[in-house]
């Protein structure tokens, strides 16, 4: 991170603010008691803390007026979207300026000819799902915090979620974007062509790039031909090697029709199915692993038939143990309650959280190994694993109340550095944000990081943007 501020450059921050209210209204600018919790932590919970003001833009010719003030005046300013981040990315210190997208809200346009959704960045997740469904079209994305996330904050961290398998991450979903730089210069290249080799892609740049490189304003999305039957069913493995080769197996039969496929160890699965309404396993017996799969079939006369049929040849084939298909949309809801009773770690565990990545072939001996390994260093520890292990993605939750006292950062260290050998990512969608900093170099080489330093001195050279995340 690149922070050439000194004193003398530095304005005082009266001036900022007063500028800034000049700017963009008295009732954009809150500071002190004005500003709620919302804008002091992420889901993370760290350390909530009080910027040392809250801008509330309602338009990209806002963002740009303030963060010209903040480049000029050296003032640190944080992109704030819907704070359901898991990396503590979006959290500022009291010395910074929150900069909230929850005004610069609502979908622009949907092009039914090009398939695309143009969308402000401060609009949900869910809203943009549901607008693209009005128009008769599926936006691919979706994560479990859907109705707080903003298409802002999934483009700057690139949000993966349920259905990276079918139609890729969040960035797969971006043909154009317009992004307010730290110096105020906006970048509009909201164009619809799926081709265009002029130059370099400027969007992937800030994709990703966590608030650090420029402020998402607005986005083209692509939208797909809606999934008109979807048939989810939870299979019982006999172990890693099982859920690989019925991926393989499935695939083939399917191709990108296989819109999940998200794996459960026996103790994340136990613990979600304790969590659910009924607290009962839909298996009469417990098994090695769990696999929640959907089918998303373009038919609308798809009744679920072939599906079936795929997953009773495999269990005629030894290749699975069990399977229970969900009969209807209130069955697969109960289904999807198990994998999601992550929304409720937080207040039920104290989550040590890794979102990993290695190699599919890789990850069912990482799981044993980490699993042996935590043991050893923590007897009694209470670990959880799962993930979306057709997009390379393990899950680790260790829970801190298994180890009283336990400090966080001794975990993080702990299971980050047996990623070291293996290559593996510290960060498969969550983002390095505040909490993985320090374990960036253990998945990026000397060369890439001073390649991501250069690029962000080139368009933040005042080093105003999300000072202290990701670098
Ligand atoms: C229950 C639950 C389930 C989740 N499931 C998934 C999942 O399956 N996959 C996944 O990838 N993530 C998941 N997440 C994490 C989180 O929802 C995503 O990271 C999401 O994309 C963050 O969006 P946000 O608007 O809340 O961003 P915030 O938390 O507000 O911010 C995240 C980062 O983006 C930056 N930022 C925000 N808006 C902008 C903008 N407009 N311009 C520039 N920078 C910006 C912030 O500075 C920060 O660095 C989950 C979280 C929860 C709570």
């Amino acid at each position: 991170m690149t922070d050439n501020s000194t004193a003398s450059e530095t304005r005082p921050l009266s001036a900022t603010l007063g500028a800034l209210r000049a700017a963009l209204g008295e009732d954009s600018v809150r500071v002190g008691e004005q500003i709620g919790e919302r804008a002091m932590t992420d889901w993370t919970r760290h350390a909530p803390t009080r910027p040392a003001a809250l801008l509330l833009p309602r338009s990209t010719e806002q963002v740009a007026q303030a963060l010209a003030i903040c480049h000029a005046a050296y003032q640190p300013v944080v992109p704030q979207g819907g704070m359901t981040g898991l990396a503590g990315g979006a959290i500022a210190r009291s010395t910074d300026i929150a900069l909230s997208l929850e005004r610069l809200s609502g979908v622009e346009e949907v092009d039914a000819a090009s398939a695309t959704l143009t969308v402000r960045a401060g609009t949900t997740l869910q809203a943009a799902q549901e607008a693209a469904a009005d128009a008769g079209f599926e936006l691919a994305l979706d994560l479990g915090a859907r109705g707080s996330c903003q298409i802002g904050g999934n483009l700057a961290t690139n949000a993966g979620g349920n259905r990276v398998i079918q139609s890729g991450t969040a960035r797969d979903q971006v043909l154009g974007l317009e992004v307010v730089l730290a110096n105020g210069d906006v970048l509009t290249s909201l164009g619809k062509m799926v081709k265009n080799n002029t130059g370099y892609d400027l969007k992937h740049w800030f994709i990703g790039s966590e608030g650090t490189l420029g402020v998402i304003t607005r986005a083209v999305l692509r939208l797909h031909p809606q999934r008109a039957a979807r048939h989810t069913a939870l299979v019982a493995l006999d172990g890693y090697d099982a859920a690989v080769n019925l991926l393989r197996r499935l695939s083939t039969r399917f191709g990108n029709d296989i819109g999940a496929f998200e794996i459960m160890w026996p103790d994340f699965y136990d613990l979600g199915v304790s969590w659910t309404a009924t607290a009962r396993s839909p298996f009469a017996d417990s098994h090695p692993l769990y696999a929640l799969i959907e089918h998303a079939s373009f038919d609308a006369g798809d009744d679920g038939g072939r599906f079936t049929a795929a997953l009773t040849d495999a269990l005629e084939a030894g290749a699975i143990r069990d399977a229970v298909i969900a009969q209807s949309v209130a069955d697969a809801r109960a289904l999807w309650a198990i994998r999601e009773c992550t929304a409720e770690f937080p207040a039920r565990l104290d989550p040590v959280n890794f979102d990993v990545s290695l190699p599919i072939g890789e990850i069912g001996a990482f799981v044993d190994h980490c699993r042996a390994a935590l043991d050893q260093r923590w007897p009694g520890n209470a670990s959880y694993f799962f993930g979306h292990i057709g997009d390379s993605n393990l899950h680790v939750t260790v829970d801190g109340h298994s180890i009283p006292g336990v400090d966080h950062h001794a975990v993080y260290a702990f299971v980050y550095e047996m990623l070291r050998p293996l290559h593996g990512s510290v960060s498969a969608e969550h983002g390095i944000g505040l909490l993985k900093r320090e374990f960036l170099p253990i998945s990026r080489s000397p060369a890439e990081l001073a390649a991501m330093a250069a690029i962000k001195h080139a368009l933040d050279p005042h080093g105003i943007l999300n000072p202290g995340k990701l670098f």
